[in-house]
């Protein structure tokens, strides 16, 4: 049985970015959703025992579907914080001023990148074996996982995850974001050893 981590601030920390009541409703009442359904899709299963990536990268349809949109909800509240590093370090910083030519030009592709996705998804930063810098498009509840990549940024392109506070203006959403993301969470992930 998988349990709903607690956020590590109050519903209210994240504002303007993400208002108190974005939060409530998407990590209070569509991530709950996710859990609870992959709990009772995975009962009494082979899957009961498994840790929620293997479960990911074995399943399809719906239990993939709710097994990867509780990863990836966890996984985008988590790289949040009011008080987090601004900006990367260390080897991740390398990384995005070689392959992208700045944090600047990173940022406005990440944002091109989400805005582009057609209807519901994902927009992830994630790397491969070799510490090699990927944007990726995901459509619904797709995550690099499946790939083999190591995931270390992600933001959420569904409605849900904007629409009481920016209705359709997705870029706006996605460019606020930058002013909470926890630049050390992410470069943490980030680990070529
Ligand atoms: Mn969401």
């Amino acid at each position: 049985m998988y349990t709903q981590p607690d956020l590590p601030y109050a519903p209210d920390a994240l504002e303007p970015a993400i208002s108190a009541k974005t939060v409530e409703f998407h990590y209070g009442k569509h991530e709950k959703a996710y859990i609870d359904n992959l709990n009772s899709l995975i009962k009494g299963t082979d899957f009961e025992d498994m840790d929620l990536e293997d479960i990911i990268k074995s399943s399809e349809g719906a239990l993939f579907n709710n097994a990867s949109q509780a990863y990836n909800h966890i996984f985008y509240f988590f790289t949040f914080s009011p008080t987090g590093a601004k900006e990367p370090s260390g080897e991740l910083r390398k990384a995005i001023e070689l392959q992208f030519g700045s944090l600047d030009a990173f940022k406005k592709e990440f944002v091109d990148a989400g805005v582009k996705i057609f209807g519901s998804g994902w927009v992830w930063l994630a790397c491969d074996e070799d510490g090699k810098l990927l944007i990726i498009q995901k459509p619904n509840a797709g995550t690099p996982l499946t790939d083999g990549l190591v995931p270390l940024l992600t933001f959420d392109v569904w409605e849900h995850a904007y629409y009481l506070d920016y209705q359709n203006r997705r870029a706006d959403a996605l460019n606020k974001l930058w002013s909470i993301v926890d630049w050390d969470v992410v470069s943490s992930r980030y680990d070529l050893d």
